[in-house]
């Protein structure tokens, strides 16, 4: 930090005084300028040079001296010298000096650097590791082995991943025995998984059961604007490593630089492909004796180069999944750990209750109903506590701030009733979980649903219901408020919609006509990631043609099919969308009994009890 303070002060000066050299004349002998015609005048000076206002000469009797002359016109002035037999000499501007010359063209630029260079360091955070003059310098975030305090215990649900990690502990805690029997030890190990599965929580652990310091760099850190720093910081990281070794280097998110080359915006040598290039050959170039391991994670393992893949770099894939329900129990057990859980809590019940919820969420979870706990003044976080964590997180949090008219609301409930009709009454669906009028996000209320178990593939009877189902909402406004008065509420529903049936025709198969052909072009989807001059493949016009219209096709059954069913559930609508505007919230037991017939019109306003809740 010092440092740095003096080499600014040193420029600052060298600045000041060149440019007080330059405007100013320093000579001490200056005279005004009609002091100097009387010198003239009176044969006193023997020689003048001029250079632009500035005249400085020598009398006749020695010395000197140096004037300006002033901006207005002196038409006797060299009539005066000659007569005086002045010796004059003249100045070409460029005779000033090759450094002022030189200082004049570049200072807006000095100066334009400079600012730069300071705003740079601001967004940086401050700090004299960030300073101008250390871009190539790593910023590698160095924990020592006593520091990690993360071991395996702390990570659940990921067994397979836990287990390649394993071996890698192995090594790193003994690489002598493996050199002797003459295994090969991975260079590279890439984690590729959603993300919150734990990715980065894994790699500290790894770090923490090997017992040795670990490196963590995210991708991102290595790009800066300035081309050439990301290179030099992953040689400077590297180094580091040397000297610390055995260790573990920690890229996360490698796919910031990891990314296809030749592919960026800006032409071929971005600066992204320089610092990948660097990682390659820092790769390459050490030896596996050393006990460098570099870790790398990744949620994007499709879009990254395949030289990164190669034998010798990253060759051990770790996939990180999301977590099954028994990985979700233990995920809970991990982090209810340092909380106190009252007696009824049932972990198994959450888990079963959150299909698709990562590491993170859960972890998430188990936060927000700590929190919720301390709001409402208990002691212990029981299951209420859990479950109002838990919707929301799936829901998202009440944006109460919104204050809907009553037609709005009523509009909104028959929009989610409908949803949740649908939803309830199509084979193959999701259960109903919870129907919301409340606002939260961009979105004035919600139905949300929850499969029963975890799922890994959908069939084409889900994939129809899906589409129904997103239908239902916008098909109540239009039966109940006419065709006219149907709202924009239902813009995302026809998004996903219309994203579900583009995909069935064209990336799974589905479609009568078409046949099991992929005509879906996965580099469109993939921003920056791949190529932008070829688009993989071409489709012919009619093609894209009948694609269109197999979409239109699938969309407008699943619509018809959805007004059917509705239409035929049109008292439902009104009883549920009723419950709705009195408790504005409505869980799966609730749509059941409406669906089931035993709540009837006559009794929607008899208080149903919220369950729990
Ligand atoms: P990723 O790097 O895969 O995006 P992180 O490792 O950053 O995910 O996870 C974020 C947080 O979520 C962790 O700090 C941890 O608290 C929690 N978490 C995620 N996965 C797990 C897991 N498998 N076991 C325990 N906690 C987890
Ligand atoms: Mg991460
Ligand atoms: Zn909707």
């Amino acid at each position: 930090m010092r440092n740095n303070w003096i080499i600014w002060v040193v420029i600052t000066v060298i600045l000041i005084s060149l440019f007080s050299n330059f405007n100013f004349p320093t000579n001490t002998n200056a005279i005004d300028y009609s002091e100097f015609v009387t010198q003239v005048k009176a044969g006193q000076v023997s020689r003048v040079s001029v250079d632009g206002l500035t005249i400085s000469g020598e009398y006749t009797s020695g010395g000197t001296f140096e004037t300006i002359r002033p901006a207005i016109s002196d038409d006797n002035l060299m009539n005066d010298l000659v007569a005086n037999n002045v010796q004059v000499v003249g100045v070409l501007p460029e005779e000033r000096g090759i450094l002022t010359q030189l200082l004049i063209a570049t200072f807006p630029v000095i100066i334009f650097v400079l600012i730069f260079s300071y705003l740079m360091r601001q967004q940086a955070g401050g700090g004299g590791k960030n300073n101008p003059f250390n871009f190539g310098k790593s910023r590698a975030k160095k924990i020592m082995e006593k520091d990690l305090d993360i071991t395996f215990n702390d990570v659940a649900g990921v067994d397979e991943a836990k287990q390649e990690l394993e071996e890698i502990v192995e090594f790193l805690k003994m690489p002598d025995k493996f050199h002797e029997v003459g295994g090969k030890i991975p260079k590279g190990v890439l984690m590729s998984g959603a993300p919150g599965t734990g990715k980065t929580l894994l790699a500290r652990a790894t770090a923490g059961e090997a017992k040795v310091p670990f490196f963590y760099m995210s991708g991102s850190d290595f790009v800066e604007m300035f081309v050439g720093v990301g290179a030099s910081r992953v040689r400077d990281l590297f180094e580091q490593a040397r000297k610390n070794a055995p260790c573990i280097i920690f890229i996360d998110e490698i796919d910031a630089v990891g990314r296809q080359r030749g592919t960026g915006l800006g032409g071929g040598h971005d600066e992204r492909e320089q610092t990948l290039n660097q990682i390659l050959v820092e790769m390459d170039g050490f030896d596996s004796k050393l006990g460098i391991i570099v870790i790398a994670a990744t949620n994007r393992a499709d879009v990254l180069d395949p030289a990164l893949l190669r034998p010798g770099r990253f060759d051990r894939q770790v996939m990180v999944d999301l977590p099954d329900i028994n990985g979700r129990v233990a995920i809970l057990e991990v982090h209810t750990k340092k909380i106190t859980l009252d007696s009824n809590v049932n972990l198994h019940d959450i888990a079963k209750g959150t299909p698709g919820f990562s590491g993170a969420d859960l972890a998430n979870l188990v936060n927000e109903a700590s929190l919720i706990t301390v709001r409402e003044n208990l002691k212990k976080v029981n299951m209420i506590c859990l479950e109002k964590a838990r919707d929301k997180i799936i829901m998202g949090p009440e944006r109460k701030s919104i204050m809907m008219d009553d037609k709005e609301k009523l509009n909104t409930a028959n929009h989610e009733a409908g949803h949740a009709i649908i939803g309830f009454l199509m084979p193959g669906h999701d259960k109903v979980y919870k129907v919301s009028i409340i606002p939260r996000g961009r979105a004035l209320g919600i139905t949300t649903f929850l499969p029963e178990k975890d799922k890994y593939s959908h069939s084409k009877e889900t994939l129809l219901s899906s589409i129904c189902t997103l239908f239902g909402g916008r098909i109540a406004e239009e039966l109940i408020n006419g065709e006219d008065n149907i709202t924009t509420g239902a813009q995302n529903d026809i998004e996903r919609a219309s994203h579900i049936a583009r995909m069935m025709v064209t990336k799974w198969g589905f479609s009568r006509d078409l046949g099991p052909i992929n005509y879906h072009d996965q580099d469109k989807e993939v921003f920056l990631g791949k190529s932008f001059a070829h688009h993989g493949f071409e489709v012919s016009q009619t093609t894209a043609q009948k694609v269109d219209e197999e979409v239109k096709y699938i969309i407008t059954q699943c619509y018809e099919r959805s007004r059917k069913i509705l239409t035929d559930n049109i008292d439902k609508l009104h009883i549920m969308a009723e419950m709705l505007m009195s408790h504005e919230t409505i869980d799966s037991e609730q749509v059941k009994a409406v669906m089931d017939g035993t709540l009837k019109a006559e009794d929607k306003d008899e208080k149903v009890e919220l369950k729990e809740a």
